[in-house]
């Protein structure tokens, strides 16, 4: 017979899978809400919640029922959040290291599936069943976003799950965002490996770009417009083409590299216009294209009235609401900058516009740019509409994860 030796590491680890055996505390949902978890929302708010049974841990993994014999999942709990639960799995499967690998493996299966090899938006939260976890990678190296209390909790989990699935050059934690605030989290960011030049450099659609991991915007890169970019290919040759709100030049950049005349981006922020610039002259572009430190609304209206005109005219503003009360006047901004945008344009030009907020749904941008179209007395022909890229899934009745529309039209004098 072997003889079996308890060590201590053995004893922590039977430790820890006993917490999961031990009976969780379960939610029970109200009636009311059962059908749309059953159809796969994975939050549960407060107020749709019938009655807990056992102890409320903030963070903790809960089991969720639809009734007393009917299980509904299993998810993370945090009473100080307005989504109390949001489920993980629809089974009755223990949530632990194990767990987190297999969802980001299966992430990175299907990103490779759809063509993705360097850079992708690994986990997309909810899309990957995964809530409120974000994972971006730039080629070997990868920032985090946890951003509720449930997730954040199993930081160490999923570092570790990246550390054997990829080998990574770099993990970078960008979790200085204020929605954090929400789950009662702090907005903090830094390594979680070992230190590395922040500076990386990727390679997309053959360009290459600086990436500010640790001061850029959001997780140093907007990867969701990848795809997106390609789409202007045709329609930039030979032409004169204005770029508003570039940030790092990414479409200013692939314009010029497409075979446009000349190409100016505007940025309001002059970090944003330095790298631009450097990312210009990486490719060896800069000739053709050139970034200038500007407000945009203020730039485009002046040139309006001073009747400058381009070939193409790109908008990529960022979202001008983030509450459900600001979409009107969020709705008003978009049809300012695309009239604006629209003036700018030869006849038979293109605009090339984005707009980046879920709470204004691909129905009420259309409207929004046919509105404008109107007020500029222009006739506008579709030539391109879709959302991001394909690396940031689209989970139907889940609208949050429907939030980039992208929109090419031409446009005419009327
Ligand atoms: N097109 C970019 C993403 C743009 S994000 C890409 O594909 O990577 C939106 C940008 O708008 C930010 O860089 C922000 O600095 C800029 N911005 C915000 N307000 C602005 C304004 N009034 N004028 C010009 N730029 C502005």
């Amino acid at each position: 017979m072997t003889e079996v030796s308890l060590t201590s590491e053995r004893l922590i680890g039977l430790a820890s899978s006993l917490t999961y055996i031990c009976p969780m505390t379960k939610v029970f949902l109200r009636k009311k809400i059962a059908p749309r978890i059953a159809n796969g929302h994975p939050w549960i708010y407060g107020n749709e919640v019938e009655k807990i049974e056992g102890e409320v841990v903030a963070g903790d993994i809960v089991d969720v029922y639809y009734s007393a014999e009917k299980y509904a999942g299993r998810g993370y709990i945090n009473p100080q959040s307005q989504i109390l639960v949001r489920l993980l799995t629809r089974k009755q499967e223990t949530i632990d290291e194990a767990f987190f690998y297999n969802k980001i493996l299966k992430a990175w299966e299907y990103r490779q599936k759809l063509g993705y090899t360097e850079n992708c938006r690994l986990v997309f939260g909810e899309a990957d069943e995964l809530p409120a976890l974000i994972i971006d990678k730039f080629n070997d190296y990868f920032v985090i976003q946890t951003l509720s209390l449930g997730i954040d909790k199993w930081k160490d989990a999923i570092v570790k799950s990246l550390e054997s699935i990829f080998t990574p050059k770099g993990i970078y934690e960008r979790n200085d965002v204020p929605v954090r605030g929400l789950e009662g989290l702090p907005q903090q960011k830094g390594f979680l490996s070992a230190p590395f030049d922040t500076t990386i450099q990727i390679i997309e659609n053959g360009l290459k770009f600086y990436v500010d991991i640790e001061n850029g915007q959001k997780t140093g890169y907007f990867l969701d417009q990848q795809d997106n970019r390609r789409a202007i290919q045709n329609i930039v040759m030979g032409a004169d083409v204005l770029g508003a709100f570039t940030y790092t030049g990414t479409f200013e950049i692939h314009a010029a590299h497409y075979g446009a005349k000349s190409v100016l981006g505007l940025d309001i922020s002059e970090q944003a216009v330095a790298q631009a610039n450097k990312n210009a002259a990486l490719n060896g572009l800069d000739a053709t294209c050139k970034f200038e430190a500007m407000n945009a609304f203020d730039v485009l209206k002046q040139w309006g009235k001073d009747g400058k005109k381009f070939d193409v005219v790109m908008l990529d503003p960022p979202a001008f609401t983030k509450s459900r009360e600001n979409i009107a006047k969020a709705l008003t901004g978009y049809k300012e900058i695309n009239l604006r945008g629209m003036k700018l344009l030869k006849n038979g030009g293109f605009l090339v516009t984005s707009s980046c907020t879920n709470l204004v749904n691909p129905e009420m941008f259309l409207q929004c740019i046919d509105q404008a179209a109107k007020d500029a007395r222009k006739r506008i022909r579709q030539v391109v509409f879709q959302a991001q890229s394909s690396d940031h899934p689209i989970i139907w009745g889940m609208e949050n994860t429907n939030y980039l529309k992208f929109l090419i039209v031409e446009v005419c004098d009327r």
